[in-house]
C-alpha cells in the first residue's frame, strides 16, 4: 500500500537507519514503552526490543491499517495499538508506569512533553522534535526560560544528538533533536500554578522579574519578598535559580491568600 504523508498530522518519517539505531540505543530498557506515532512503525520496531510491552498511539486510520498488517505478529503478544489522539487518549496512555519514546509531531510536541512531565506514571522520555523547542527544554543558565525551568523539576533534560531535515521523508523545513529526560525527583508543589507563574515571570524577557511580576502582585508586595529573599531588585527572570523561584511562588500565593 501506497502511504502519502499527511502534512496535518506533522508527518515526517524518519528513514536514516542511523539515526533510527541512535535514538533506539539512547532509550533504557523499560517493562513498558508507550510510543505516541509510530507512523510507518520504523522506530517501532527498535523499540519492541526495549520493552516487556510496547503500547502505540495513532491518530491516522490509514496508518494504523499498515501498522496492523506489519506488526500482526507482535499484536497477539507484546504490542497494543491504538488509534487514537494521544493528547485526547491520555488518561489511557497513562494507565501504568512508563517510559516515553517518539518521533513527535512538531504541532503537539510541547504540549506532549508537558503533559509527560506532570504525569506520575511517565518514568521519563527519549523524543525527537524541533530543534528550537528541544533548546528551550534543554536550556541552562542565562538561557534558561519557562519550560527548562520546568524540566528542571523533575530531572535534567539533554539534548542528545541534532538531525538534519534529509534524514526524513518528506523533509522537514527545519532541524530536529533528540532530547532525553529520566526523572529522578517528583515536585511537591501546584504544577499548573507554577506553570502558569512561569509564564508571567518570562512574559517579557527584557524587563526585570519585578516588573514581569506586576501581572499577579502588587509592587509593595514583590519588593518584600525579594528584600526578605536577598534578590536584587534590577534581577532579569533568567538570573535566577529554581529553588528561589519557587520560594518567590510560595510567598506571592501565600500573600494572595492573606
Ligand atoms: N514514528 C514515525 C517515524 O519516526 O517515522 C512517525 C513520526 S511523524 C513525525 C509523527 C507521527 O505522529 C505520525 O505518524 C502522525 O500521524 C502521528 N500523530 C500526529 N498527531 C498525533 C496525535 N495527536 N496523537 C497520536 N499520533 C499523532
Amino acid at each position: 500500500m501506497q502511504i502519502k504523508a499527511k502534512k496535518y498530522f506533522g508527518q515526517n518519517f524518519l528513514k536514516d537507519e542511523s539515526i533510527k539505531n541512535k535514538i533506539i540505543q539512547s532509550i533504557p530498557d523499560s517493562k513498558k514503552i508507550v510510543e505516541i506515532g509510530p507512523g510507518l512503525g520504523d522506530l517501532t520496531h527498535g523499540l519492541l526490543a526495549k520493552c516487556e510491552q510496547l503500547v502505540c498511539f495513532e491518530i491516522d486510520s490509514d496508518l494504523i491499517e499498515h501498522l496492523k498488517s506489519r506488526f500482526s505478529h507482535e499484536l497477539e503478544d507484546k504490542m497494543q495499538l491504538i488509534n487514537a489522539d494521544a493528547l485526547k487518549a491520555w488518561g489511557e496512555l497513562s494507565k501504568q508506569p512508563y517510559f516515553l519514546a517518539a518521533n513527535l509531531p512538531y504541532y503537539v510536541a510541547t504540549n506532549i512533553i508537558l503533559k509527560a512531565l506532570r504525569d506520575k506514571n511517565c518514568s521519563g522520555f527519549v523524543v525527537m522534535i524541533q530543534r528550537e523547542v528541544a533548546q528551550k527544554f534543554c536550556a541552562k543558565n542565562a538561557e534558561q526560560n519557562s519550560l527548562s525551568l520546568l524540566s528542571c523539576l523533575y530531572g535534567e533534560c539533554e539534548l542528545l544528538f541534532d538531525v538534519g531535515p534529509e534524514c526524513f521523508e518528506p523533509a522537514p523545513k527545519v532541524t530536529s533533536s533528540v532530547i532525553k529526560l529520566i526523572k529522578n525527583k517528583e515536585p511537591d508543589c501546584d504544577i499548573a500554578g507554577f506553570e502558569s507563574f512561569l509564564k508571567s515571570c518570562f512574559a517579557a524577557p527584557r524587563k526585570t522579574l519585578a516588573k514581569n511580576l506586576l501581572a499577579i502582585a502588587q509592587k509593595e508586595r514583590i519588593l518584600r519578598i525579594f528584600e526578605q529573599l536577598g534578590i536584587k531588585e534590577s534581577i532579569r527572570a533568567h538570573e535566577l535559580n529554581l529553588a528561589l523561584f519557587l520560594k518567590i511562588f510560595d510567598e506571592v500565593r501565600d500573600a494572595k491568600r492573606q
